[in-house]
């Protein structure tokens, strides 16, 4: 080991920084957490009922995805080997991305990594100095990201405020080349939808290119679960209509959904699809099944958010947008107590912080799934009630 004195800054710096965010109940950790089949996990010898994975439809447990992983391993190994662009891609991933873009009523669609690497990808391939972009403050992280990366003048509009996003655009529009206007569809900690049918009128009206990151949409919200874009009538689909094969899914890996020529753009340009190896085939594989599945079965996609409203029925919370249900409770050492005390009662529910999400508004972040039973959902909400009061 070397011991010379800038490792031992470093470990300072480490150590300090560590003790610093524990000092302000700010220090995370990695708990060791089996499936253990459906919603159940087991942690530290502990039976739990999981409500905080984004495994909407049960799917990273379906024996036809888990099988359909497990043959496309077989059939094109363990790891793609290499970027598609200098050893091609294996079939099964071309497939995977027709699928991705038929369901998503595109002309073609792009398969990432992960979702976290799509977004590193888009706007930064579509606009850089001099172009102008606005993104919604509780935007994901990666969608921040991937503005940052890009180089262009990034503005932060209010939560799902239009009218602060157009005085923005009326102000500093004229003044850059391109624009890109960059929202998640539902929201990830909080749930809700973005009000999609005014801002792309607004997008429109600006000339300003769409960014939609529907991760927490797909396969569960709006019409057919094909995501937050048809939760409206008519639709409201955004020319970018990014997601994540990492949640309803089951499986792992991003997309994007567009035109053709955006597509060979990204597929030619994008740095975070270039320059990194092709996702394993086991997870195209799986993706490829799971989306199978959702196309076919109606109540199956129908079950979360159904569940999410039994819920929030059940303890007089507005009716929830998605299968995500926030109960804020302020600060962390609020929802660590009851994440705790809810962990003693045998759920699964993780306390948020920030810098996750804003200060203040520390909470559990509440997921339901198809993987639920009625009566499982009906106990955590007895069991809300009693942490709560
Ligand atoms: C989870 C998430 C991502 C990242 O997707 P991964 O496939 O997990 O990398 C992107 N955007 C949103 C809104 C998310 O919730």
């Amino acid at each position: 080991m070397n011991d010379g004195s800038s490792s031992r800054s470093l470990q300072d710096f480490a150590a300090g920084k560590l003790s610093r965010l524990g000092a302000l109940s700010l220090r995370r950790s990695v708990a060791e957490t089996t499936p253990r089949g459906g919603a159940m996990v087991e942690r530290d010898g502990r039976a739990l009922i999981n409500f905080s994975f984004n495994d909407y439809l049960g799917l990273a447990q379906h024996p036809e995805v888990i099988d359909a992983a497990v043959q496309a391993a077989r059939d094109f190994g363990a790891g793609a080997g290499a970027s598609r662009l200098v050893t091609g891609a294996y079939p099964l991933l071309q497939t995977l991305e027709r699928r991705i873009a038929a369901f998503k009523g595109t002309e073609d669609a792009i398969v990432f990594g992960s979702g976290y690497l799509a977004n590193l990808a888009i706007a930064p391939s579509l606009v850089g100095g001099g172009d102008l972009i606005l993104i919604d403050a509780l935007a994901h992280s990666c969608l921040h990201a991937g503005a940052s990366l890009s180089g262009a003048h990034v503005e932060i509009f209010p939560h799902n405020d239009v009218d602060a996003a157009r005085a923005i655009l009326q102000e500093k529009r004229a003044a850059h080349s391109r624009a890109m206007l960059l929202t998640d569809g539902v929201f990830s900690m909080d749930g809700d939808l973005a009000p999609l049918p005014a801002l792309l009128a607004l997008a429109d009206e600006f000339d300003v290119w769409a960014l939609v990151d529907d991760a927490h949409g797909f396969g569960v919200v709006g019409a057919d679960g094909k995501g937050a874009a048809y939760a409206f009538d008519p639709p409201a689909c955004a020319p970018l209509q990014m997601g994540t094969l990492s949640k309803a899914a089951g499986a792992y890996g991003g997309y994007l959904a567009a035109s053709h020529a955006v597509c060979e753009l990204l597929r030619t340009r994008a740095r975070a699809f270039v320059y990194t190896t092709a996702p394993p085939p086991a997870a195209a594989g799986a993706a490829l099944k799971a989306l199978e599945i959702i196309e076919a079965d109606a109540d199956l996609r129908a079950r979360p958010l159904a569940l999410a409203a039994r819920f929030c029925a059940a303890l007089g919370l507005p009716a929830p947008a998605s299968p995500i249900v926030p109960v804020v409770l302020g600060d962390p050492d609020s929802a660590l107590a009851a994440s705790r005390a809810l962990a003693e009662a045998g759920f699964l529910v993780a306390a948020i912080r920030p810098p996750t999400v804003p200060k203040g508004t520390a909470r559990l972040r509440i997921t339901f799934s198809a993987a639920h039973e009625e009566a499982q959902v009906d106990a955590l909400a007895d069991a809300m009630r009693t942490v709560l009061t």
